[in-house]
């Protein structure tokens, strides 16, 4: 304790400077690093000293597409927008009546800061806030999701409202920590939209980031069996998915996805399936491995509108929804697996660059360059 003591005081000493490096997005893929004034925290609100930042797919699509982040109304492309949300970092700064967390606390944050008044983010959905996007001008809602409506993490800094922030083991590594809120979608997709119980069945198609957390996360709830499917290019991340208790890995350019399921269900099919692969064909995949009345949850961006077989869904009454980050505090339940190690989480992140490297860390991520998993920015 004496150690953490002395290094909060010397980060109290330590002088925030004016200025810090963030990188901002011009035209459509188009990154510049440029400086910017550091900000400053109003009302429940902290400086983060940003320590590593993970490189998302949604990053990917914010970078070439815009979507899903909105700036100002509208494209976040050439407004001074930094984006990154996949971060964690130390508090250096406190804004005016913060309490909850104190200078030198080592942190990993949420996305989403919804705007508290809607009637999503009373119910506890802050991710689906009614206000997206309404943190500017006269349309200040007070809405922030740092890396889509508002700056995010690949910079020095960032602002962070006290309710996006958890505290990080101290043996966690700053990589690991980065992971806290994937596993924090996979737990919302897992637990409070799905209602998965122990003892269900769980299909994970598509072994990326958020599919191998859902594993993690599946097998600590206690889900059994847990199916994970990929393809012959994903066979390094299935390996993983076992590491993370899969007790089945399907290789589907071997065998059809569904058969497998029905084959390792006896027939009965699965209770929940957890969509992690974008896949043109993947909702009616997954509408015949779940049994009458199943859930899909739906986790992954398609690349193109799909054609969905829907009177197969009707007739037999299955769920499907959407999921967008990791509401009703998700992100805590998940870093209380990660501090309990329930599964070995770090083993996700395959690949780091520095904070000067931000273009080449995400054509890694982009290209599965060396078979890139997480690939993570360190200050
Ligand atoms: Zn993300
Ligand atoms: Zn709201």
């Amino acid at each position: 304790m004496a150690g953490r003591a002395k290094v909060a005081a010397a980060i109290d000493n330590m002088p925030v400077p004016e200025k810090m490096k963030a990188w901002v997005l011009g035209d459509p893929g188009e990154l510049t690093l440029v400086e910017k004034p550091v900000p400053h925290p109003g009302a429940a609100e902290v400086l983060v000293r940003i320590g590593a930042t993970a490189v998302c797919g949604t990053d990917l699509e914010v970078i070439s597409h815009g979507e899903p982040a909105l700036i100002q109304g509208g494209m976040p492309f050439n407004k001074n927008f930094t984006p990154g949300h996949e971060y964690m970092g130390t508090v250096v700064r406190l804004g005016p009546g913060v309490d909850e967390f104190k200078i030198g606390d080592r942190i990993a944050v949420e996305i989403h800061a919804g705007c508290g008044r809607c009637e999503r983010c009373r119910e506890g959905m802050y991710t689906s806030c009614l206000n997206y996007g309404m943190n500017y001008g006269d349309h200040d809602k007070g809405h922030r999701a740092n890396g889509f409506t508002t700056d995010g993490g690949f910079a020095e800094y960032a602002i962070n409202h006290v309710n996006t922030l958890v505290h990080v083991p101290e043996n966690m590594t700053d990589e690991e920590a980065t992971l806290i809120v994937t596993a924090g979608t996979a737990t919302y997709g897992l637990d409070v939209l799905g209602g998965l119980l122990a003892g269900q069945c769980l299909v994970v198609t598509g072994p990326g980031p958020i599919g191998l957390m859902s594993v993690g996360v599946a097998k600590a709830l206690g889900a059994s069996p847990v199916i994970l499917t990929g393809t012959s290019s994903d066979l390094r991340r299935l390996e993983i998915g076992r590491k993370f208790g899969a007790d089945e890995v399907v290789n589907v350019s071997e065998e059809d996805a569904v058969a497998a399921v029905r084959r390792i269900t006896g027939g009965k099919g699965a209770h929940y399936v957890m969509e992690c692969s974008g896949a043109p064909d993947a909702v009616n995949q997954a509408a015949r491995m779940v049994s009458r009345g199943g859930r899909i949850c739906l986790a992954a961006f398609a690349h193109a509108p799909v054609t969905v077989d829907v009177a197969y869904l009707v007739s037999n009454n299955i769920y499907l929804f959407g999921i967008r980050g990791e509401g009703r505090s998700a992100v805590r339940r998940a870093a209380s697996l990660m501090a309990q190690a329930r599964f070995p989480a770090g083993l996700v992140h395959t690949h780091t660059f520095t904070l000067d490297q931000v273009p080449t860390a995400i054509r890694y991520a982009k290209e599965r360059i060396e078979d890139a998993i997480k690939v993570v920015v360190k200050m």
